[in-house]
């Protein structure tokens, strides 16, 4: 019985053949008078809240429990949906994204690195570029993508889509790498990104900012799992952030919102390349790590450096890092007084300094919190490492076509992920 339902999920419906097509409407097919509208409540549950009790679903679907019963029967016979036994005693239902194919790229100004998932086949290719010209283009990226698919052996059309995470804003009217990009992009100067690539390739592309797409994809399968407001914040060279509100990416006016890097901390700090003075970004991106440690007489080449030099002890390292998460705790008190993100992830070489980096930015929150707000906040390192960008990708597909996956794949993940067990709570809520 267990057993059973356990190897199901490996079990494909022969009606389900291509991943282009939404898995709801092709559910339906199964199960004659189970209205397409129900089936649609209980895969948006699933999406949303990810592995669930059939009881937990018909309350979040408000649908009775012998429909919701029929609707995972219908499921779990194409091959969307498997049922999977915890503790061994409950069983909790779960998305499986039967045969979809996705490509995910990452353009940075020095490389671009593009991944083909394959769900049918359990398999990830991955082939990236170095760049000498800056951001390279939209031919190598169309290039990048077509001999994936030629290497996976999937025809172009039979891709659900393709998402591009670019490392500047995207503006929301235009589609266009934002002007007020820092970075720059030639050969995408004024081209709206999702719009050229899918007149090129002739599938689903989603292009959006990379921060947004890590976001998403630690909320979808890392730190944020089922948080109802998320901001995911990465620190790496510079820093940047996504807000996730209610599963969804929340972009803003101009696509700039969730740019926390611009905070200002102190009106009369140094000058930020935004024109602004005092930002986050002047205190704890890795040039201002670098900056701050040189006045101590000893010089490192790169933020990773000063976190090993932490590591092994070195007390101007360890100041350095600790600083660093004071301002970060600085600028999240803020944050949750405006939007009280239940959850905060921090990403990037940064947060792999770990408790280096995290009791500082323990101690800030602690001292600049709202009382009545700052319980509810958890602060904690993201679960995704350098990939989050590119799964972000994979949920924005899957999201787009009304498909999913309630957890990422082992075959999906890469080697190296960097994964913190470090989790700091708001001190507020340790009683
Ligand atoms: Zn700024």
């Amino acid at each position: 019985m267990a057993h059973d339902e356990e190897d199901s999920g490996t079990t494909r419906g022969d009606n389900i053949k291509s991943a282009h097509s939404g898995q709801a409407a092709k559910s339906t097919r199964s199960v004659s008078g189970v209205r397409r509208g129900n089936v649609r409540r209980v895969l948006d549950a699933l999406r949303l809240g990810g592995p669930s009790s059939q009881a937990a679903l018909a309350r979040q679907t408000e649908l009775s429990p012998a429909t919701v019963n029929a609707i995972v029967k219908a499921l779990r016979a194409d091959g969307v949906a498997e049922v999977r036994p915890v503790n061994g005693r409950e069983f909790l239902v779960a998305l499986v994204a039967s045969h979809a194919a996705v490509v995910a790229v990452q353009v940075n100004v020095t490389s671009v690195h593009a991944a083909l998932f394959d769900f049918g086949e359990r398999v990830r290719l991955d082939s990236s570029a170095p760049l000498k010209e800056e951001g390279g283009d939209p031919g190598l990226v169309v290039d990048m993508v077509r001999s994936l698919a030629a290497e996976a052996g999937i025809g172009l059309l039979d891709l659900a889509g393709v998402a591009v995470g670019m490392q500047a804003p995207i503006a929301r009217a235009s589609g266009t790498v934002s002007s007020w990009a820092r970075l720059q992009f030639p050969a995408w100067t004024d081209l709206p990104v999702a719009k050229t690539l899918e007149d090129d390739l002739g599938v689903l592309v989603i292009a959006e900012n990379d921060a947004n797409l890590a976001a998403l994809a630690e909320w979808t399968w890392g730190a944020g799992q089922g948080a109802a407001d998320f901001l995911y914040v990465m620190c790496a060279a510079g820093v940047g952030g996504g807000l996730v509100i209610d599963g969804r990416i929340y972009r803003g006016g101009d696509g700039l919102a969730g740019e926390i890097g611009h905070i200002v901390l102190e009106p009369s700090g140094p000058v930020c390349f935004c024109g602004s003075r005092g930002c986050l970004t002047t205190f704890v991106s890795e040039r201002s790590i670098l900056l701050a440690l040189e006045a101590s007489g000893s010089s490192r080449n790169s933020l990773r450096e000063v976190v090993d030099a932490a590591r092994r002890g070195d007390p101007a390292s360890r100041r350095v890092l600790y600083e660093a998460g004071r301002h970060l705790g600085r600028a999240f008190a803020s944050t949750a007084k405006l939007m009280a993100p239940s959850v905060i992830a921090v990403g990037g070489t940064l947060s792999e300094a770990g408790n280096l980096v995290f009791e500082g930015i323990q101690s800030s929150v602690e001292m600049h919190s709202l009382r009545a707000v700052s319980p509810a906040i958890r602060v904690c390192p993201a679960q995704l490492g350098d990939d989050a960008t590119l799964f972000g990708g994979v949920a924005a597909v899957l999201a787009a076509t009304g498909q999913g996956v309630s957890t990422l794949p082992r075959w999906a993940k890469p080697s190296k992920a960097v994964r913190q067990k470090t989790i700091i709570r708001n001190p507020n809520d340790r009683n």
